[in-house]
């Protein structure tokens, strides 16, 4: 018995290099959306994320500190952190954030959070982790009434609240100033299968125009907090760097509660 080598096809030949090409083409094209979409949607920011974490006193200079107002903002910072979520920012297909993501790089209860504008707080009954702020005259727009929105402030299972015992569940329209203590950072996602990296998550809230305010998780419900706070948070217009003051910083004199180690 002689081996006999089966000749190529040419015609199948040529159509498998046609299939070969098209394939290659398009893992090319998806995986440049793949990259991009990392490097520019989901930013740069996050490959500091565990550096951060290790050691927070490396990047002392993109730490904001509470208390501190970036020239003539209306809204002083309201906790001490890094942002690495911005306002406008996908963290996934589909998503867009509607708020900012201030990390502290220390422990869930431990990093205190303060009003970045006087108004009134409204704890709702079944609010773990959230207390919501009613300004009735926009710093920006004196005519308009908007809303300062702070979560994930209890433990990953949701089963101790970090929020002051000043604002118990149930609470409604208690004056607060600037700079009132309101709670600590968190990690309490709603989701106790699945909690989130601790951070405060901060938002500025439209209104309905009937007194109470729109659904905060969708974008269009809220205002971008650049203006608000003199940064650079909207991810549209800063897609890699951390916001920093780049004008004159003061400080509030507010009565600070100390961050425990
Ligand atoms: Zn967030």
């Amino acid at each position: 018995m002689t081996f006999k080598p089966i000749p190529l096809n040419p015609k199948k030949s040529r159509n498998l290099w046609v299939y070969i090409v098209i394939t290659l083409l398009i893992l090319g094209v998806v995986g440049l959306f793949a990259y991009r979409y990392f490097f520019s949607s989901g930013s740069r920011r996050w490959l500091d994320f565990s550096a951060f974490k290790q050691d927070r006193d490396d990047y002392a200079e993109i730490l904001l500190l509470p208390g501190m107002r970036c020239g003539d903002a209306p809204f002083a910072f309201p906790t001490t952190g890094a942002i690495f979520g911005l306002w406008s920012q996908s963290y996934r297909p589909g998503h867009i954030h509607a708020g900012l993501d201030i990390f502290s790089g220390t422990e869930p209860g431990v990093t205190p959070i303060y009003a970045a504008y006087p108004g009134f707080l409204t704890r709702k009954a079944d609010w773990i982790s959230t207390v919501i702020i009613r300004h009735p005259n926009d710093p920006l727009e004196p005519s308009r009434q908007i809303w300062t929105y702070y979560t994930h402030m209890a433990d990953d299972q949701g089963e101790e609240s970090f929020i002051s015992s000043e604002f118990p569940p149930g609470t409604n329209e208690v004056y607060v100033e600037a700079g009132q203590f309101i709670g600590y950072q968190g990690n309490y996602s709603g989701n106790p299968d699945n909690p989130t990296g601790l951070h405060l998550h901060f938002s500025v809230v439209k209104d309905d125009g009937n007194g109470s305010f729109l659904n905060e998780l969708e974008i269009k419900n809220t205002y971008d907090p650049s203006p608000y706070l003199n940064l650079a948070v909207n991810h549209n217009d800063n897609p890699e760097s951390f916001p920093i003051c780049q004008d004159e910083i003061t400080f509030e004199n507010w009565d600070l509660v100390v961050e425990h180690e």
